[in-house]
């Protein structure tokens, strides 16, 4: 017995500090890996949107603080200006428990900074953020994240002072208005009802005067409501109006007939499809190019005069091509005859002349050549910039002598007409844009209307305002 036990006892023993090992372990081993993870060093990730580095009257800004680890504690964000802070916000954030951590991991930023109201002036601040997490860190107060963003607080709008005095404008017509802006680099244009037309500096030696070519839409009645408008780089938003006339204009009615030897002259050119891409023919076809194709016809040469040169690159009035009768005028309201039924209506958006066949066609002023290709319903085509938001185009041609991106003079042979495109016979169309806005080329025709309405409000500034 005795043999017995003794040969237990040390057996027992060691079973027993095998025991105590294991129950150590299995008490160790979690809080090793609970101080791990509650030790956990990643500091919040905060991220803040700043719309621009300006704050005007009222800027919004949007951001994020995030803590997968342990959960977001605390968020402050402060604004500092001469020294002088004013907490925006400033919020805690709920534990789960001791153990576990925050309960939120992800909190979405969004606030208004109202310098004014906050008693803070206009110049360079400072906005200071600053995060913690529910880390046991630091002593349990959590890893913490602080950023700094310069900002410049700009709550003042910039003024406007409009320097023309006439603004004279027909339907389908243009004008210039001139106006100074406190602030350069506001971007500023005028607003024609719903077409906006953007203010240009750098003509003059003075910095901030801006040039707006502008123009009424044919479309667009006298009641027509116009003004100047800037926004700085904060944000901050100005309207000036000016007095203006708006003269009402009637257009030509004119019917079309289409015999199908057009239609067999002129459709096979064109290559248009159905919303099923079935190939349309005849009469079908001659609707769908008249229409939808002479809208994005129209779009290409629009999206051409996002790009302008900054400069008045022509002077005197426009050329017309020489010799010519003028077959249609801008904007007559067409109807098209097809067996004996009117199958559409369209706008015709330029004046067409005509000359002898294949006539030189000269560059109506100097200018630089911003399309030289085919455009569809229009055949080919010159599209001249003549800086500011003025274009001209040439279409129809048989022949096109230029290339995009040369400079060219007034009188210089573009090309020669012809029957390109949508054209019954040889001829020219000529038109004219402001910005996106097709305008009558009569008006630049006549030098007296351009002195009465462009050259002298020009001068005027020359000379001082
Ligand atoms: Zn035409």
């Amino acid at each position: 017995m005795r043999q017995l036990f003794s040969e237990l006892k040390p057996k027992n023993k060691k079973v027993k500090i095998k025991l105590i090992i294991f129950l150590c372990l299995l008490l160790f081993l979690p809080s090793a890996w609970l101080l791990i993870m509650r030790m956990e060093g990643s500091k919040p990730a905060v991220l803040l949107e700043l719309p621009s580095q300006y704050i005007g009257l009222s800027t919004e800004y949007k951001g994020s603080v995030s803590d997968p680890g342990s959960g977001v504690r605390k968020l402050w964000i402060g604004l500092l200006k001469d020294g002088k802070e004013v907490v925006l916000k400033e919020e805690e954030f709920p534990s789960q428990s001791f153990i576990s951590g925050g309960s939120v991991n992800d909190i979405p930023i969004q606030m208004k900074i109202e310098p004014r109201k906050l008693g803070i002036g206009d110049g360079k601040a400072i906005i200071r953020i600053a995060a913690w997490d529910y880390s046991w860190r630091n002593w349990w107060h959590g890893n913490r994240t602080y950023l700094e963003h310069e900002v410049i607080i700009d709550t003042k709008p910039p003024e406007i002072d409009i320097l023309t005095k006439n603004h004279n404008i027909s339907q389908g017509g243009a004008g210039l208005v001139i106006y100074r802006v406190s602030e350069t680099d506001a971007k500023t244009g005028v607003v024609v009802g719903g077409n906006f037309f953007p203010g240009h500096s750098g003509y003059f030696k003075d910095g901030a005067v801006f040039m707006a070519f502008i123009a009424l839409d044919h479309l667009q009645g006298t009641d027509t409501e116009i003004h100047v408008e800037a926004i700085d780089k904060a944000g901050n938003f100005v309207r000036a109006g000016f007095p203006y006339y708006l003269k009402k204009r009637s257009f030509k009615k004119d019917t079309i007939s289409i015999p199908d030897q057009f239609l067999n002259w002129k459709m096979p050119e064109f290559d248009i499809a159905d919303s099923r891409g079935r190939q349309l023919a005849g009469i079908e076809k001659f609707l769908a190019v008249n229409s939808t194709m002479r809208k994005e016809n129209a779009d290409l040469f629009a999206s051409l005069t996002g790009k302008t040169g900054n400069n008045l690159y022509w002077k005197g009035s426009f050329l017309r091509l020489p010799k010519s009768a003028t077959k249609s005028g801008f904007a007559d309201r067409r109807s098209y005859r097809y067996k004996g039924k009117i199958v559409d209506h369209q706008y015709h958006m330029g004046i067409d002349l005509a000359s002898t066949a294949h006539s030189s066609v000269p560059a109506a002023n100097d200018g630089k050549v911003v399309f030289a290709d085919v455009n569809g319903i229009y055949g080919k085509t010159v599209v001249l910039d003549h800086g500011f938001g003025l274009f001209s185009l040439y279409s129809h041609l048989s022949r096109i002598m230029v290339q995009k991106g040369e400079m060219v003079s007034r009188g210089n042979i573009l090309g020669l007409t012809g029957t390109t495109g949508l054209a019954g016979g040889d001829h020219l169309h000529y038109g004219m844009m402001v910005q996106n806005v097709f305008i009558n080329p009569l008006e630049w025709w006549d030098r007296s209307w351009i002195q009465n309405n462009i050259t002298s409000k020009i001068q005027d500034i020359h000379n001082g305002y």
